[in-house]
C-alpha cells in the first residue's frame, strides 16, 4: 500500500452502514433487463393513460430526470392511477429469468463486515424477485422500497414525520408540481429511510447509479458512490464503473472493524476509480 492509499484509508470514516440502490446499481444494465422495463413504462403510458405514443417518447425521459422516477413524474403532472396496477404492469411482466445468480457479488457483500440496507424506489415484489434471482436475498439486513415509504394503509404511516406539502418538491421551491408519492431523490425519502433503518447518515456510504439521487444523498450528509460511471458527478465522493469493482476501489470497507478511530477530525477526499470488471 503506497502513501496515497494509506492517507485515504486514514481519512475514511468508520462506516456503520452501507445503503444500496438496487436497479442498475446491484443489477447491471448490460443484461437488457431494464431496457424492457423502460418499454413497459412507455406501454403503460400509451395503453393505460392514453398518452400519444410520440408524446411518450418526448416526456418520459424528462419526467424521469425531473422527478426521479417516471411514475412520480406522471403523478406530478396530474395522472391518477393505482400504484399496484402500475407496478404489476411495469415490473410484473419483466423476464426475471434473464437474471442469473451473481456469486461474485454475493461473496463480496457477505464478506463486508458492515450492515447493509437496500434503498430502492421499486416495489417490494420487484426488489425481492431481483434479489432472489441474483442470489443476494441473504445479503441485506433490511429492504426499504416503494411500499415502505408509501404504504397503502395510511393508518400505518407515521404521518407526523411526513410533510408532503413542504418536502415533495423535486427542486425545492422550483414551481414544479408537487409529487404525491415519496421516492428518491426527495430529501423526505432519505429522512424516512434514515429513521426506519436507524441510519446515521454521517457514518453511512450510499451507492446509486442516479446522479440526482447522489446529489440529494450528499446534501443529506451521506458519503456517496456513483455506480456505473467511470467519473464522478456533482456530489459523488467515488465513482465505480461496476459494483463488482467495490473491493479494488474501496478495500478499506473490509477493514472497518479493525480500523482504529485515530483520526480526530476526519476530512474527506474524493477519489475516482476506473477499474475494469
Ligand atoms: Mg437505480
Amino acid at each position: 500500500m503506497d502513501y496515497k492509499d494509506r492517507y485515504q484509508q486514514a481519512l475514511m470514516p468508520n462506516y456503520e452502514c452501507l445503503l444500496f440502490d438496487l436497479d442498475d446499481t446491484l443489477c447491471s444494465l448490460s443484461t437488457g433487463f431494464f431496457t424492457i422495463c423502460t418499454k413497459n413504462i412507455e406501454e403503460y403510458m400509451v395503453q393505460k393513460l392514453g398518452i400519444d405514443e410520440k408524446k411518450v417518447q418526448e416526456i418520459s425521459p424528462i419526467l424521469y430526470k425531473t422527478y426521479g422516477t417516471t411514475m412520480a413524474g406522471l403523478k406530478a403532472i396530474g395522472h391518477d392511477f393505482d400504484n399496484d396496477d402500475y407496478h404489476s404492469f411495469v415490473h410484473g411482466r419483466l423476464p426475471y429469468d434473464m437474471l442469473k445468480r451473481d456469486h461474485v457479488l454475493m461473496n463480496l457483500l457477505l464478506s463486508l463486515p458492515i450492515r447493509k440496507v437496500i434503498f430502492s424506489n421499486s416495489d417490494e415484489a420487484h426488489v425481492t424477485k431481483v434479489l432472489s434471482k441474483l442470489g443476494l436475498e441473504d445479503c441485506f439486513e433490511m429492504i426499504i422500497c416503494f411500499e415502505t415509504l408509501n404504504p397503502t394503509n395510511k393508518n400505518n404511516v407515521d404521518d407526523d414525520n411526513i410533510n408532503f406539502e413542504l418536502t415533495c418538491q423535486p427542486n425545492g421551491n422550483s414551481g414544479l408540481p408537487k409529487i404525491p408519492i415519496i421516492c428518491k431523490p426527495l430529501e423526505n425519502a432519505f429522512e424516512q429511510a434514515f429513521k426506519i433503518a436507524n441510519i446515521n447518515p454521517e457514518k453511512t456510504l450510499f451507492f446509486d447509479d442516479s446522479a440526482r439521487n447522489i446529489q440529494t444523498a450528499k446534501r443529506m450528509g451521506l458519503d456517496t458512490v456513483l455506480v456505473g460511471k467511470n467519473h464522478r458527478t456533482n456530489g459523488a465522493d467515488y465513482a465505480l464503473e461496476s459494483i463488482h469493482n467495490i473491493r479494488e476501489a474501496l478495500p478499506m470497507l473490509w477493514e472497518a472493524n479493525n480500523k482504529l478511530e485515530k483520526v480526530s477530525s476526519p476530512r474527506k477526499i474524493a477519489i475516482e476509480t476506473s477499474v475494469e470488471a
